[in-house]
């Protein structure tokens, strides 16, 4: 058993025997013509467009944005930059073959030598060579080979008429050596749902017919699986199919404790799909989205229109919004100054809400408002508390405008290390996991240099999630979690195992996120928790929860 790495595209799963796609056409030899310029131009013509329009039935067959990467490709074949070449070469006495080969190597060459999303496109310009070779030749064109019994295809890389066209009842995942997350393999992957681990080192290695398993969450792919790695990918692909089946209702684990599913929304116009997703409600709503662009603070009856359309939305629900979160990735220029050095580490969210003090008054006063006149539950948090004394200033100043229940995020590791302290003043916390991750790990979450470090199954950021946890029970006070992690569906169980009592995220993650809940008791999350914190990083906590989930039948 091997694995292998890569870029994942999406996060699918994919068990099976390998097809390998057919190495490239050999080279045209550098034979002169026999027949003359004019005669060769005639066949590059007819083949050149014959190629083109055949890309073109392709494109309109497979429609949206394969449709798109097919015309592209098909201009190329028509690129009157590219015919001139291989006239050029034909007129030097070359055969038709091998003017084509030529022409389209040094416009290859071109876009390699570029770099970046230009290389990436090097691929679709090899692919139309080959289809034009091929039909001079009167050979088939390379392409995805043809099997009755599902196979994962493996690949240098394929070309968008290959991925526009695969047989998904066929063809169960894609490993390629070649191609990078951008490559049209990645967003034709991504866009139809295919399994794909792009990028693979050492894909071509792997012969016809093994088995593997590809993984496109950990952009592994593991070759000649063992008995139980296989039981296990299987078993995680029928865990899938059954979270299609979930009906639509509140949150819950399998033994019935509730775990109210909440959305995140950053305006009002996601209503709708959180509500078809089942939201019990809103976790976090982001108010410094609704004014990004706006260059003066906004005044109470311009908020009091956004809060209150939200707030209807929910009538009897719970509707969490937090203020102005300004500054680093999302400054306002009403409240931030431009001009710090580390805008992460600056006067940001709170900190810069109490240096405007009236902005914050003008927020709660607009919450308030909207609230009297609706049924939702209004709850008003504020983010990046670092503080017990920012959280008694904020409980302060939000009772004084009229606002019932309020709370802090625990974006912060202080918070989270004196969350017994901050939940004795608050009613409740919500963590935001991103922000806590960034913090905690010293990694920009901007930063792809630094990604790997951006890990919310990291132990050191669970056990500050557990410290939070320990103090809502022992205090009897709300955890919420905001942050992407809630939308990870067994960090979410883990989540719970470590206190959380509701979770909020995307309303696209809630389908999933319920059937993963259903699945696991109470005490099995707090054991999912515990075996997550014994861990010392990331990937170890992720394999000690998989090692607690049901072995296959
Ligand atoms: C977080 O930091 O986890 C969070 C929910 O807030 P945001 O992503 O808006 O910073
Ligand atoms: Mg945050």
């Amino acid at each position: 058993m091997t694995t292998l790495e890569g870029v994942g595209v999406g996060r699918g799963i994919a068990v099976g025997p390998v097809l390998r796609m057919p190495e490239r056409l050999p080279e045209p030899a550098t034979l002169a013509s026999t027949i003359g310029p004019d005669s060769e131009k005639e066949r590059v013509t007819g083949a050149l467009a014959a190629t083109a329009a055949d890309i073109r039935v392709r494109g309109e067959k497979a429609g949206g944005k394969a449709q798109e990467v097919l015309e592209a490709q098909a201009l190329m074949a028509d690129d009157p930059t590219l015919r001139s070449d291989i006239d050029m070469r034909v007129d030097n006495g070359a055969t038709a073959e091998r003017a084509v080969f030529e022409a389209f190597a040094g416009f290859r060459d071109m876009l390699v030598a570029l770099g970046g999303y230009m290389a990436e496109r090097a691929t679709d310009l090899d692919d139309v060579s080959q289809r034009v070779i091929a039909r001079l030749s009167g050979v088939s064109a390379p392409g995805v080979p043809e099997s009755d019994i599902p196979f994962v295809l493996v690949a240098r890389d394929l070309a968008p008429a290959d991925t526009a066209l695969l047989d998904l009842s066929v063809v169960l995942g894609v490993v390629t050596s070649d191609g990078g997350p951008t490559s049209h393999t990645a967003i034709l992957a991504r866009e139809k749902g295919i399994t794909a681990v792009v990028g693979v080192s050492g894909a071509l290695d792997i012969t016809d017919g093994s088995t593997v398993i590809v993984d496109a969450a950990a952009g592994s792919v593991v070759v000649d699986p063992s008995e139980q790695e296989t039981g296990r990918a299987n078993a995680e692909l029928q865990r899938r199919a059954a979270r299609a089946d979930v009906p639509v209702g509140p949150g819950a684990l399998a033994d019935g404790t509730p775990v109210p599913l909440l959305a995140n929304l950053g305006s009002v116009d996601g209503l709708d799909a959180a509500l078809a997703a089942g939201a019990e409600g809103v976790g976090l709503f982001r108010t410094e989205f609704l004014f990004l662009d706006a260059s003066s603070a906004p005044t109470v009856a311009q908020q009091y229109g956004h809060y209150s359309k939200l707030l209807r939305a929910f009538p009897g629900k719970k509707v969490v919004v937090r203020v102005l979160d300004a500054g680093a990735d999302k400054p306002l220029a009403f409240l931030n100054d431009a001009h710090e050095e580390n805008p992460a580490l600056g006067l940001r969210g709170l900190r810069a809400l109490r240096a405007s003090e009236q902005i914050l008054r003008d927020q709660l006063t607009a919450l308030a408002r909207a609230a009297s006149e609706t049924d939702a539950e209004l709850w008003v948090m504020a983010p990046m508390v670092a503080t017990v004394e920012e959280t008694r200033y904020f409980v302060a100043i939000a009772r004084e405008l009229g606002i019932t229940t309020s709370g802090v995020m625990v974006e912060v590791p202080s918070s989270a290390l004196l969350a017994d302290r901050i939940l004795a003043e608050a009613q409740f916390a919500s963590i935001g996991t991103n922000d806590l991750t960034q913090y905690t790990l010293a990694a920009d979450r901007l930063l792809g240099s630094v990604a790997s470090f951006q890990d919310p199954w990291h132990p050191a950021v669970l056990r500050l999630v557990a410290e939070v946890g320990r103090a809502g029970a022992a205090l009897g006070k709300p955890v919420g979690i905001c942050g992407e992690a809630a939308a990870d569906p067994l960090l979410a169980v883990v989540l719970v195992g470590l206190g959380a009592t509701s979770l909020s995220m995307s309303p696209s993650a809630l389908g999933d996120v319920r059937a993963e809940l259903l699945q696991h008791t109470r005490e099995q999350a707090v054991a999912f928790g515990a075996a997550a914190l014994g861990a010392e990083d990331a990937a170890g906590a992720r394999a000690a929860v998989r090692a607690l989930l049901p072995r296959p039948a």
